[in-house]
């Protein structure tokens, strides 16, 4: 049962007698006055800004014994500004606040009352009698008094109950989640300090939480003084350009000018003077100057949000319809407050539009800042392996001669080893080691000594093959790999070697030089490591050098192979300055 609304025309009154709340009193004198409906400005001074409403109702099932079993007749009140008392049958049954001489303001809470069943007279008549203090004279001047807002209901107290309670519920649910969602947000902050606009987004959603609750009836289930809930609700509201001006600024990458720090810090400090200067009368003295204040970030806000726009910021699109409600709820809000129109109050449809956009800009932020972090480290990663790889190549790799050195060497004589291994393949070694070269330092400089290195290498790769890999074993010696080759195929390479380093024109600085090298080979046998046959081509090439140079000597033997005539003398490089 959803109950039956008494609200509209009531008979009304100013002025202040008990008898008026009495059944048989007669109030066709009265005047008519619609309920809800305010006061006109200023109220009734006259009458100490009391009066009374009458409103006589004849109920359909009149007689309580034909009522329905748990029936209990129930009165859900409207607001009324700002104390009233509430009467039936001649019997008060209750109200909200306190008349004078008790004085204490309440214009917000939604009361159900029971009507004792006495109240109803034996043909169904009920007499229902309201009885309203206006409020000081700042409030009937700047808002007007009496009910204001919400219809009065006759219905059964349990459903009258269960209704308002359910009612209220999302309100409630609305402010809880934004609250969540707010405390939720600055812990992102505190994982990732570099995203501050979660903070002030966080703040300013519990901010629009607290202000939700403080319009909600479930208020009430905490057990505050109205003056106390009223402190918390205009400290919301008063605070909340202070967070827009930090949420804003920060989502543009705006810098917070020194004017408007002062501009932000006087509702900082109008919030503060609401909560501490004691009493009502600092918060309806203040709100129509808060509301003109706010006027200007209103402007200020758009101007940046156009400038942004105008910059293809990428924030400023999405936050700038979310402004423009805003504004428009404010504007509307306004209104009621200053030319007392009868339209709704959008103002929380506003915050719940800013606060919408500005979580859907950070959000586009936090997916900017990702995708450009995942970019960033790809780019990063990408020339961290180039870098790696050119690291590599020169530690595998001699500056001088672009040979490999001794560790690449290494590495393909490794994994040639491995070949063998697997394929039955076989290969041989050369060291060469350039004879008297000493003396070519000596005679010609370091310089030209590098540039015979430089060429030798040419010459090297000029006269082996693709397959064969050829190093820089160290100094003036080279150490050559040849792949799947016999002992005749090495020494005839060998050999060739020999003589087309014999017969090379090397040249440097317009001097022509030639110069000869030993070279020790050894043919790997199966099994054996790489650095044996090494020693062995080593042992084989100082061989060579102790039997006169210029000759290529094969381990096996430890004799010459090869012999060349006229190379057992040492045979010092011959320089012709030409
Ligand atoms: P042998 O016939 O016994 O090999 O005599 P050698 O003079 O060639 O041998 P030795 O080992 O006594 O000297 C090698 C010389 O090679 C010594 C050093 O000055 C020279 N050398 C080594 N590395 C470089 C280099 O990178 N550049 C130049 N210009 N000279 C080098
Ligand atoms: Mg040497
Ligand atoms: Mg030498």
């Amino acid at each position: 049962m959803r109950g039956v609304s008494v609200s509209g025309m009531w008979k009304f009154q100013p002025g202040d007698n008990a008898e008026w709340a009495l059944p048989r009193f007669d109030d066709t004198s009265w005047v008519d006055r619609r309920l809800p409906g305010r006061w006109p400005e200023g109220g009734y001074p006259e009458t100490n800004q009391l009066a009374w409403y009458r409103l006589t109702v004849k109920l359909d099932v009149p007689t309580p014994q034909d009522w329905p079993a748990q029936f209990q007749l129930a009165l859900k009140t409207g607001k009324v500004m700002s104390a009233f008392e509430v009467y039936a049958g001649g019997k008060l049954i209750g109200g909200v606040g306190a008349l004078p001489p008790l004085a204490e303001l309440n214009y917000d809470r939604v009361r159900v009352l029971a009507v004792p069943s006495s109240a109803v007279a034996t043909d169904g008549t009920l007499v229902l009698a309201l009885r309203v203090w206006g409020g000081d004279a700042g409030i009937t001047d700047a808002w007007g008094s009496g009910p204001y807002y919400g219809d009065f209901i006759l219905g059964n107290n349990a459903d009258l109950l269960l209704s308002t309670a359910r009612s209220e519920l999302p309100g409630l649910l609305a402010s809880l989640l934004f609250i969540g969602f707010g405390i939720y947000h600055t812990y992102l902050y505190r994982r990732n300090r570099q995203f501050r606009s979660y903070l002030w987004l966080g703040l300013l959603a519990i901010n629009i939480g607290i202000y939700g609750i403080t319009l909600n009836q479930w208020k009430y289930a905490i057990d505050f003084s109205f003056l106390v809930w009223k402190k918390i609700e205009f400290a919301a509201i008063y605070i909340f350009p202070a967070v827009v001006i930090q949420m804003l600024w920060t989502l543009l990458d705006t810098q917070i000018r020194q004017w408007l720090r002062i501009y932000q810090a006087t509702f900082v400090v109008l919030s503060l003077a609401a909560i501490l200067i004691p009493g009502m009368a600092v918060l309806w003295s203040t709100l129509p100057y808060f509301q003109l204040w706010s006027l200007p970030l209103l402007i200020l806000g758009s101007v940046l949000l156009i400038k942004r726009f105008r910059d293809g910021h990428p924030e400023a699109r999405t936050s700038i319809l979310g402004v423009m409600i805003f504004a428009m709820t404010c504007v509307n809000d306004l209104l009621i407050d200053l030319a007392q129109t009868d339209t709704m109050r959008l103002m929380p449809f506003g915050f719940v539009a800013i606060f919408a956009a500005m979580a859907v800009s950070l959000a586009n932020r936090f997916t900017a800042n990702v995708s450009r972090l995942e970019d960033e480290v790809a780019e990063r990663t990408r020339a961290l392996s180039v870098a790696n790889k050119r690291l590599q190549e020169m530690a595998r790799i001699d500056p001088l001669t672009k040979l490999l050195n001794r560790r690449g060497f290494t590495e393909e004589g490794l994994s040639e080893i491995q070949r063998v291994f697997r394929g039955r393949r076989e290969f041989a070694l050369m060291l060469l080691d350039i004879d008297d070269f000493k003396r070519v330092n000596d005679r010609f400089g370091h310089a030209c000594g590098d540039a015979i290195l430089q060429q030798l290498a040419g010459c090297l790769r000029g006269a082996l093959r693709e397959v064969d890999v050829i190093g820089r074993w160290g100094g003036e010696e080279f150490i050559i790999l040849l792949p799947q080759t016999n002992e005749r195929g090495a020494s005839t390479v060998a050999a060739n070697l020999r003589s087309t380093i014999a017969g090379y024109g090397f040249a440097h600085d317009g001097v022509s030089l030639s110069i000869t090298a030993t070279i020790g080979v050894s043919l790997h046998r199966k099994g054996e490591s790489l650095d044996a046959c090494m020693a062995a081509a080593d042992r084989a090439m100082y061989a060579g050098k102790a039997q006169g140079r210029d000759q290529v000597v094969f381990s096996d033997s430890a004799a010459a192979v090869e012999s060349v005539a006229g190379a057992r003398e040492v045979t010092p490089p011959s320089g012709d300055a030409s």
